[in-house]
């Protein structure tokens, strides 16, 4: 059983009770005030939030301010009520549309529904929202529209000055995701043109003097010819939160499994506390869901503490019937848990928490510009995010939070910060995107912190060799602004193009669809022969990319069945994904002009269009390793394929991969063998300067 200590004490001191679990009490600095949560009208509800004192001010601010920063707490009515107050205050007359953006998918769409439920109308009409690949809005009907950071990127290529909307709110700015970065700096730039827009930057936690600085230069005056003239001064507003009083307790040795560590607090908890729900941060799908499992398995049998317990998952690709799961209130009686990923520190609130179990680790990007591989890696959170994620548990009535690490380790290890994703990011796509939209001097760009030479470099290099750019670092006609348009890793969008004059349009669209996804693969502890069998179905020898045809193959033929994915270890809710994403490709791939065609068999030409969209991630194993190690052709990196991927132990001699994912080594997921004459012939370029490779 994990056992926690006070911090600020001498030394951890043991109290003993029965089960030998310790528990100290320390009580942190987060403010208090304000009455409890109750049954109310959705109009006195959104009353009580603490933004709403501050109604008139940010109106007013809005009004005579081209850019407005707000801080606020998470959970104190900044996204589902901002929007709304601007509606009301007719920002969306004439037509105009007020925007707001969040990072992650999953908050768009549960942000929208909560927002359409509180205005009572229909989601999809006058509230929508924009993910990519779905499309929830009205052109004519919808004023309040919620869409990813992303899609606005997306939207500027066809609509340089974003003139629908009125009001650009860019939420969530602390999570410095790599397309909020991308925004704040062409909004800015927009703004010169059109200073009737009005921006609102909104976030948790922001130094917003350093973001009011960045909207802040010389040259901008104040636009006198409106009545009250409109400041380009940013105004900030700080929203006082009403978060109780947190307890925060740590660990007292380092734990080893942080999945077992988070089981075994959930059940201390439910154990020794009144109740309340429970929130435990883990890092992703696989750990989450074995967490989930094992700690309904432990309710189910009636172990001993654990009757009254479930637990339910929350990351993104949940579908809708999960996500409302998750939100619905918890019955009486019952303890609800939820075991999520970093999408609950900031992005969406759940009410009813009142304990939090923080791992401490998150799944983050990290690109290596020299070594050219981008990992998703578990790695710590920052002292900012553990305090957000302890936050968490003070919404309702004074919480508790669990960390699972030393107090040692938070205050003298744990970074105080995050890294802004752009400096940790390979950077292929936004610079395609910048030069999609005339932005030709990228280290040039008004970053709000620069992305590194070496990463610019690097995507320079691929893009230049995909034929994306030309000698002068301009977007080539057609293919590269054919590669922009479609809205997908540029070496999908490149096997996609390449598929057209190989006749393999049909298959490559299924190919891509399923690489755009998570997995397709029905992903469960303990029952790994299982799923291997499964797989074996439809393993096919080229690798990876020839399977996923072979299970769209059976998918359709069982006439989309769900009975059918849960007998071949299949995840259902994925495959319809992938049926969706496919149509809008085919729809994408007709307009850019590629004729639609099946190669029957011929997985050659498969084979040689997915070379042309990877060959930057060619492989080539080690002669005589005893283990499948391979090296990267290009920077001779140690990688082995993945224990998913069809092709593990079988270790064809050549082969390129979609990404990497680390743990103990460095392992490439989905994988397919190449004849390796086939990458000099798709990139000559590329691998020339290698010297004889062969
Ligand atoms: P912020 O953006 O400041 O973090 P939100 O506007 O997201 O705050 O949330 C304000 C409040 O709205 C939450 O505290 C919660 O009570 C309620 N709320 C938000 N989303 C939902 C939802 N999907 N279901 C039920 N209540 C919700
Ligand atoms: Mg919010």
């Amino acid at each position: 059983m994990a056992q926690f200590w006070k911090p600020g004490a001498e030394k951890p001191q043991l109290l003993d009770d029965e089960e030998g679990g310790v528990l100290f009490v320390f009580s942190s600095a987060f403010s208090s005030s304000s009455s409890g949560y109750g049954y109310a009208s959705i109009e006195k509800q959104r009353q009580r939030l603490p933004v709403y004192k501050y109604r008139t001010a940010i109106l007013y601010l809005v009004e005579t301010h081209a850019t407005t920063i707000i801080v606020g707490e998470t959970g104190s009515g900044k996204t589902t009520q901002i929007p709304q107050y601007l509606k009301e205050a007719g920002w969306a007359d004439g037509g105009l549309v007020i925007a707001c953006t969040q990072p992650r998918r999953l908050a768009v769409q549960a942000v929208a529904s909560r927002v359409a439920e509180e205005m009572g109308v229909k989601l999809g009409e006058e509230v929508g929202y924009t993910i990519r690949f779905e499309d929830v809005t009205d052109t004519d009907k919808t004023r309040i529209k919620f869409l990813t950071d992303g899609v606005l990127l997306r939207e500027m290529m066809d609509d340089p000055l974003l003139t629908k909307y009125s009001v650009i709110m860019i939420d969530e700015a602390h999570e410095r995701s790599i397309s909020t970065d991308i925004l704040l700096g062409l909004l800015k730039k927009i703004q010169k043109r059109r200073p009737e827009l009005r921006l609102i930057i909104a976030s948790a936690t922001i130094e917003a003097k350093a973001m009011s600085a960045f909207f802040q230069t010389r040259r901008r005056r104040a636009v006198e010819s409106v009545e009250p003239p409109l400041s380009m001064e940013p105004a900030i507003l700080s929203v006082e939160g009403r978060g109780f009083n947190v307890q925060i307790h740590y660990v007292e040795e380092p734990v080893s499994d942080y999945v077992q560590a988070a089981i075994s607090t959930v059940q201390l908890i439910h154990d020794k506390e009144p109740y309340g729900d429970i929130l435990v941060f883990l890092t992703g799908q696989d750990d989450i869901d074995a967490a989930v499992k094992l700690i309904n398995e432990e309710a189910r049998n009636g172990g001993k503490n654990s009757s009254g317990l479930f637990a339910l998952p929350l990351y993104s690709g949940l579908s809708r019937a999960e996500q409302e799961l998750i939100f619905s209130p918890t019955p009486r009686g019952k303890r609800k848990v939820v075991v999520s990923t970093n999408i609950a520190e900031t992005s969406l609130t759940l009410e009813g928490i009142v304990y939090v179990v923080d791992s401490g680790f998150s799944k983050q990007r990290f690109y290596n510009p020299i070594t050219d591989i981008e990992n998703l890696i578990v790695a710590p959170i920052s002292k900012a995010s553990a305090r957000q994620r302890a936050g968490r548990a003070g919404r309702v009535r004074p919480g508790k939070c669990y960390r699972l690490y030393t107090e040692e380790y938070f205050l003298n290890e744990m970074s105080a910060e995050g890294i802004p994703e752009i400096q940790r990011s390979n950077l292929v796509s936004c610079v395609i995107q910048l030069k999609a939209l005339g932005i030709d001097n990228i280290l040039g760009f008004d970053w709000l912190a620069s992305p590194s030479p070496e990463a610019m470099i690097r995507a320079l290099e691929v893009l230049y060799s995909l034929g994306v750019l030309d000698d002068d670092a301009k977007l080539t006609s057609p293919v590269g602004f054919q590669v922009a348009e479609i809205p997908l890793d540029p070496m999908i969008s490149k096997m996609i193009l390449a598929s057209n004059q190989l006749s393999c349009s049909e298959e490559v669209l299924t190919i891509a669809a399923v690489l755009s996804i998570q997995s397709i693969w029905f992903i469960e502890r303990g029952i790994q022969k299982e799923m291997d069998e499964a797989k074996l179905r439809f393993a096919a020898a080229e690798g990876d990319h020839v399977t996923f045809l072979n299970v769209y193959k059976g998918f359709l033929r069982s006439g989309k069945s769900s009975k059918w994915c849960y007998k071949n270890y299949i995840n259902y809710h994925s495959m319809k994904t992938v049926v969706e994403i496919r149509e809008q490709l085919r729809r994408i791939a007709q307009r850019l002009g590629i004729v639609l065609k099946s190669c029957d068999r011929d997985m050659q030409a498969v084979r040689k269009a997915v070379t042309a969209g990877f060959f930057a991630n060619a492989c080539r194993i080690e002669p005589y390793s005893h283990n499948g190690m391979y090296k990267t052709v290009r920077t001779s990196q140690e990688v082995y394929i993945h224990p998913s991927s069809v092709l593990f132990r079988v270790n064809p001699k050549w082969v390129v991969y979609q990404s990497i994912v680390s743990t103990d080594r460095q392992y490439m997921r989905n994988v397919i063998s190449i004849d390796p004459s086939s990458l000099t012939e798709v990139a000559p370029h590329f691998y020339r300067q290698q010297g004889p490779i062969f």
